[in-house]
């Protein structure tokens, strides 16, 4: 059995991690690029989304380099995201490639399900096995996540651009590489540590523009322009609530409990929307009510022909609650020149809007 499964941001670190303990024989397709998107694309019904198209190439490219039993994420919510594995099987058995597809459908099992197919692609490893690399999994996904936040931080006020997307960069291929809990946390604390003392412009107090929208969309970079990086380049801090490793934590963990981080949320849209949608169209809303006097401006990054996202962004200018959204849609169709244009107006705007808002505290103080 060769197994993979379709990128999402570094999530295929500690899968990569958790497999090679139970010593399964793990196919990595390339980091998502332009030629997995064409692949995917090409091959893609008619207006699907970009999640859709991006795992297909995924599986495509997995599929010419031997892997024959293909992990990929589905749901019984709302959206159609639970019928695309059975319609991406079709479509690779269709090109000649002899694989099975797994769903991962970690929303209906949560942790016991997600385990049982470990099982399944490990050839009956044992429990206390299984469960000790799910733990190192999750350990090295925790450590991602922290060194992301940071880097989050610390790109926009950096001297010397691009630093901490180097150290990010180092730290990537540092976590993924180390084998031990010792040596993980010891890198976690290297990296942490470096990016802490990256030189920093302190008079600077950057704008601060929240990320929301699809969850695909939001954790990989290729899909969505890689536009976090380019707010960072501009001196724009970003702050995003959706992390793999938060939603780990809740929908593997603590929602099968009653805790429900997503409450909050869905209380704050609920003036606006009564109900889930499916996708993550809710939050998109709730996200905006709930962080409108936090940040300067909201980045909505919606998928081409995505449902949820469209509701959502017909329902963003109605909100009692202002802050200035640009919505991004995500497809094969769209040029990255285009989005940089878009977010260079953006922030544009956003400064002036905080300039003007200087300008008048100072007038009510004098
Ligand atoms: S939420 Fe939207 S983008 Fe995501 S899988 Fe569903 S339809 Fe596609």
């Amino acid at each position: 059995m060769r197994v993979s499964m379709p990128h999402m941001g570094n999530i295929y670190i500690p899968f990569k991690a958790l497999f090679q303990r139970l010593k399964i024989d793990f196919v990595m397709p390339p980091i998502s690029n332009q030629r997995t998107l064409s692949l995917g694309a090409r091959y893609s019904p008619e207006g699907l989304c970009i999640p859709f198209k991006m795992t297909l190439g995924n599986l495509i490219e997995a599929a010419e380099l031997g892997a024959n039993t293909l992990l990929m994420p589905g749901g019984n919510g709302i959206c159609r995201l639970g019928y695309y594995t059975r319609i991406q099987e079709q479509i690779l058995h269709e090109l000649g490639y002899n694989v099975e597809i797994i769903q991962l459908g970690v929303s209906e099992r949560k942790f016991a399900g997600l385990l049982e197919i470990i099982k399944r692609v490990s050839n009956d490893a044992p429990w206390l096995k299984i469960i000790s690399a799910f733990r190192f999994g999750l350990a090295k996904l925790n450590a991602l996540d922290a060194v992301e936040r940071l880097v989050q931080k610390v790109r926009p006020v950096e001297l010397v651009k691009g630093t901490a997307n180097q150290i990010y960069a180092e730290a990537i291929r540092a976590i993924d590489k180390a084998n031990e809990y010792n040596i993980l946390k010891k890198v976690k604390k290297d990296y942490v540590s470096q990016l802490n003392q990256v030189p920093r412009n302190s008079q600077v107090k950057p704008l601060i523009v929240g990320i929301t929208g699809e969850f695909y969309v939001l954790l990989e970079p290729f899909s969505s322009f890689d536009i976090e990086r380019e707010l960072g380049k501009m001196g724009v801090e970003v702050r995003r609530t959706t992390f793999i490793s938060e939603w780990t934590k809740f929908s593997l963990f603590l929602n099968p409990l009653g805790i429900n981080e997503k409450d909050k949320i869905h209380k704050a849209a609920l003036p606006y929307l009564k109900r889930d949608i499916g996708g993550d169209g809710w939050e998109s809303v709730g996200e905006k009510v709930l962080h409108a006097k936090e940040y300067d401006g909201l980045i909505h990054l919606a998928p081409f022909t995505c449902m949820p996202e469209i509701i959502a962004q017909n329902i963003m200018p109605s909100t009692r609650e202002k802050i200035p959204v640009l919505s991004i849609i995500c497809d094969e169709q769209i040029a990255k020149p285009g989005i940089l244009t878009r977010l260079e107006a953006f922030v544009d705007l956003l400064e002036r809007k905080r300039r003007a808002e200087n300008k008048k505290r100072q007038r009510v103080t004098i």
